[in-house]
């Protein structure tokens, strides 16, 4: 694929906007890692600091390391030496206790963790960053935001795009199997996460952009129809599951925020992250865990469908009972519940005068809403397709309990300030029953 002319083009959008992406090289093919040495010079850097893991330092930073050498480049570098890295406030710190002042562009060498505080850090100390991957795990490459861990609460950060994007086929084709699959699942997520959007915009009339939602569709599609190849680890296919991947990302970088990849399906996602950090548990992969949320998200979808309100029905649904709601915060979000009850101060999400609102929107678009939830397949199309890559489908297949099922349906929503699904169900006065039934019947 050419990336270079999304990265030069500015686009005058429909939506009223202008895009443009902050990305000088998208670099994904055989041999990619021996190019870095020419795109720091041609950048005009001298003196790079590479932030890796030992994993990740081992399938691509040692041969960096090599290139950069015989290229005459100085560089600083540190290796996580942690077990199982968490991109929380000791990780951040760190990459500061070993950053080396003179260093003018930073490195990241890795995925996911990796890729988010390379991200972060740079955006920090004020320098550009770089990301070689090391797997097709996950769509955050191209992204503008580093969720980390603050108070124990997953935040998103707004940060900066990196200069480069570096896949070498030989590296990532290479990266093991479950990585390979959570990236498809991350991927497949986008159905729910464009649903989402596409209500708030019929709801809260939040800004939407048809150019990003066909953007990250065509990578849905296109990842979709490489599963086979996928599957069986062929060179090109996990190629073009990476360029799908990056191409998300750009999605999201057109309308500045996460809205084209990220919706109900990364909060119940996220909510997991977070019990499994509080409990001990070793973590899940991202996109593993997004393909089976999104399993349960088409459920909800499904559920709404049958319900079969009408206009009239909804403009009769109050507010349902906040009474035990900071109690509830305490209970399930833990260590986490202060930011989480803070956050709704600041915002309102659930208070009377929007819900209000939202009720009053819904019964006017009925029917457009019910257009968007037809978008959303079948959750049995959902589970075939993660099959098709060896994905895991049900929670429990990860760990991940009934009822840590039931209370990421009910309380995920209260992670962000994100209008989906979750928190539309919540207004209709049917969360608490769909919680309910999802965990009888979805067969975890
Ligand atoms: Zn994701
Ligand atoms: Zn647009």
């Amino acid at each position: 694929m050419n990336f270079a002319s999304i990265l030069e083009q500015s686009v005058e959008c429909t939506c009223g906007r202008t895009h443009s992406v902050q990305i000088d090289t998208v670099e994904i093919d055989a041999g990619a890692l021996k190019k870095v040495p020419t795109i720091l010079k041609r950048d005009g850097y001298m003196r790079p600091f590479l932030i890796a893991d030992q994993k990740t330092y081992e399938v691509a930073g040692k041969q960096l390391v090599t290139y950069l050498e015989e290229e005459g480049i100085n560089y600083s570098v540190f290796v996580y030496e942690d077990q199982e890295l968490i991109p929380n406030e000791q990780a951040v710190g760190k990459l500061l206790l070993n950053f080396n002042t003179e260093c003018d562009v930073v490195i990241g060498i890795g995925s996911g963790t990796i890729n988010d505080l390379s991200r972060f850090f740079s955006h920090q100390v004020g320098l550009r960053y770089y990301i070689v991957a090391t797997a097709p795990s996950m769509d955050g490459y191209a992204s503008t935001v580093a969720p980390l861990i603050r108070n124990s609460l997953k935040t998103t950060f707004e940060c900066q795009m990196p200069q480069a994007i570096i896949g070498d086929l030989e590296v990532i084709s290479r990266a093991p199997k479950d990585m390979i699959a959570a990236g498809f699942g991350d991927v497949i997520g986008k159905y729910t996460c464009l649903a989402d959007w596409k209500l708030s915009a019929l709801i809260n009339g939040e800004y939407y952009c048809e150019t990003a939602a066909r953007m990250t569709l065509d990578s849905l599609q296109r990842t979709i129809d490489l599963k086979e190849g996928i599957s069986n680890g062929d060179y090109e296919a996990i190629g073009e599951l990476m360029e799908a991947l990056v191409l998300a990302g750009i999605a999201m970088s057109y309308v500045g925020n996460s809205r084209p990849a990220s919706g109900s399906e990364h909060h119940l996602s996220h909510f997991w992250e977070m019990r499994f950090i509080f409990e001990g548990k070793n973590p899940v992969l991202h996109g593993t865990k997004v393909g089976i949320a999104t399993v349960l998200v088409a459920r909800l979808y499904q559920y709404l469908k049958e319900e079969g309100l009408d206009a009239v029905a909804i403009e009769k649904i109050t507010r349902p009972n906040m009474d035990d709601w900071k109690d509830e915060m305490n209970r399930v979000f833990l260590g986490a519940a202060s930011e989480v009850i803070s956050l709704e101060e600041r915002v309102g999400k659930n208070a009377a005068s929007g819900h209000q609102a939202r009720i009053a929107a819904m019964a006017k678009n009925w029917r457009d809403i019910e257009a968007v939830l037809n978008t959303v397949p079948e959750p049995q199309v959902i589970i075939s397709l993660l099959k098709s890559v060896q994905a895991p489908v049900f929670a429990s297949q990860v760990g991940i309990s009934e009822e840590l099922i039931q209370e990421a349906i009910l309380y995920a929503k209260e992670i962000r300030p994100r209008y989906t699904i979750l928190q539309l169900l919540w207004d209709l006065d049917v969360l608490p029953a769909y919680a309910t039934r999802i965990v009888k019947e979805c067969d975890n």
